[in-house]
């Protein structure tokens, strides 16, 4: 008989000092809370077997299904700037990877699970709360565009976490194409272990950048993709007005693919100095430095491929700072894209920048709403009345519009738009009030309907409901929690 789930574990082929062997700990009372169809789907999972007793079974540790191997990685990472030697999985276990019907491999991680090696004294637990957000944000992530880890499902435990009060336990099934970080490679290449580095090295060539082998430097070639993945991802979350948060060098994955949502906040208001993570008291991680700070977590990643670039040191650093320096370039290419086709212009229209500028100080004098301002365009560009505004954002429009001569123009830069504008974000307030209602009725409705609306973010269906608002006065969030 064929196994629920064919697991391969290409991470438990690595040698033993990437991770220790730690199954799950037992939750008391597990129930779903949310089960994603569409992702079961696409990773060739049964979704009848994830609804039965035993897919519960093991969305919540209580049981371990043949062929999954459960481990906790190792890692260390510098966070907040400052080194830290050794992290890893404190409270998350890799059950295996699965290969989707179309090849890929993806990890399949409970996260919330119980302690491991890494736990550093923490309970390897996490409440319900961020364990919602994470998967409605993700799920929100995907559905935007933006490369991210997904949900593939979310479990309530039936026992109580000690936060700063007793909150209900849960358990998210996190699906990354890896959950290697850069992190990891920091761990093994301040050990000194050069030979550690290569496999991983290699093991990540062959798992995400296979391309790189046929360069004649293939450890360079990675270093060089790696900084391509970051400068899109990085430009996809300015452009969406997303702030990570907790851009540590543990929370960056050399995949590309956004992970962590612990003090994640979309803008609302356009501000470029906006931080909301309760624990960035410095504002490191503020909007605007998200790009700097990703070409800084490169530059701490490239030094612990060192070994790897060059024989000799000089030629290393030199072979490194030359990829290194091609990222601020990177960046602005993709994002200047990006904006150019958020205001329905081609990324090489010579006029785009300076628009996309000059309406930036726009909505930050006036504090406008970030989403809401590109749908507005969108309402102008279709000859509706302009809801909004003043002189300033009158004349900007006048200028704007001067770059499409007709119609069919006007009508090619709408559809150009609406991919890139989307109606609906998971807005803080939005996500609170989910929360809010699950923390005190226990009921999951509103949690369903938010993920519903955000499965179609850019569809013009939404427009005229709450969903598609800002926040009220007194509903704006201004500060998010780790949700650790
Ligand atoms: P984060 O700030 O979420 O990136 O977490 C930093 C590190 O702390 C990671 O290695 C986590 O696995 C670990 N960690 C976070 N919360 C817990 C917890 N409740 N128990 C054990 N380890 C944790
Ligand atoms: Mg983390």
């Amino acid at each position: 008989m064929s196994e629920p789930i064919e697991f391969d574990n290409s991470y438990c082929r690595l040698p033993h000092s990437f991770y220790s062997h730690q199954g799950p700990a037992p939750v008391s009372a597990p129930s779903i809370i949310a089960l994603n169809k569409l992702l079961a789907k696409e990773l060739g999972i049964d979704y009848q077997f994830l609804s039965s007793p035993d897919g519960l079974n093991m969305l919540s540790g209580n049981s371990i299904v043949d062929g999954s191997r459960p481990i906790a990685t190792v890692y260390a990472g510098y966070q907040f700037g400052n080194w830290n030697p050794q992290l890893g999985d404190g409270r998350a276990i890799l059950l295996g990877e699965v290969i989707s019907g179309t090849g890929h491999r993806f990890d399949l991680q409970l996260k919330g699970s119980g302690p491991t090696l890494y736990s550093r004294g923490g309970d390897g637990r996490a409440p319900l709360g961020p364990i919602l957000r994470e998967y409605i944000v993700s799920e929100a992530m995907h559905n935007l565009g933006i490369p991210t880890t997904r949900s593939l499902a979310a479990v309530s435990t039936g026992d109580s976490v000690q936060r700063e009060t007793l909150e209900p336990g849960a358990i998210l099934t996190r699906i990354a194409s890896s959950h290697i970080r850069f992190g990891t490679f920091q761990y093994f290449a301040a050990k000194g272990d050069i030979k550690e580095l290569t496999i991983l090295a290699d093991h990540v060539i062959s798992r995400h950048f296979p391309g790189a082998l046929e360069s004649t430097n293939p450890y360079l070639a990675l270093l060089d993709n790696i900084m391509k993945k970051i400068a899109l991802l990085v430009a996809k979350w300015q452009a969406i007005g997303f702030i990570h948060g907790v851009m540590n060098t543990d929370n960056m994955l050399v995949c590309g693919e956004t992970v962590d949502y612990g003090p994640c906040a979309f803008m609302d208001e356009f501000d470029p100095g906006k931080v909301l993570s309760s624990i960035d008291s410095a504002g490191r991680y503020a909007y605007q430095n998200q790009p700097g700070i990703a070409q800084w977590n490169l530059m701490t990643f490239a030094q612990a491929l060192l070994p790897l670039l060059a024989d000799a040191q000089d030629e290393a650093i030199d072979l490194a700072k030359n990829v290194l320096e091609g990222f601020p370039q990177e960046y602005a290419d993709q994002y200047n894209g990006l904006m150019a086709r958020k205001i329905g212009l081609s990324s090489d229209n010579p006029s785009a920048t300076d628009l996309v500028t000059s309406l930036l100080q726009i909505l930050q004098s006036q504090n406008l709403d970030y989403t809401l301002a590109f749908r507005s365009l969108m309402a102008v560009m279709a000859g509706e009345p302009s809801a909004t505004h003043n002189s300033k954002w009158r004349a900007w429009t006048q200028d704007w519009l001067q770059q499409f001569n007709n119609s069919t123009d006007r009508a090619d830069a709408g559809s150009i738009m609406s991919a890139l504008n989307p109606v609906c974000i998971p807005r803080n307030h939005l996500v609170e009030a989910v929360i809010e209602e699950a923390q005190s009725k226990g009921s999951f409705e509103s949690f369903d309907q938010l993920l519903a609306v955000l499965q179609q973010p850019y569809d013009p269906k939404w427009l005229d409901t709450t969903y598609a608002r800002g926040p009220e006065p007194g509903q704006a969030v201004l500060q998010t929690f780790c949700g650790t």
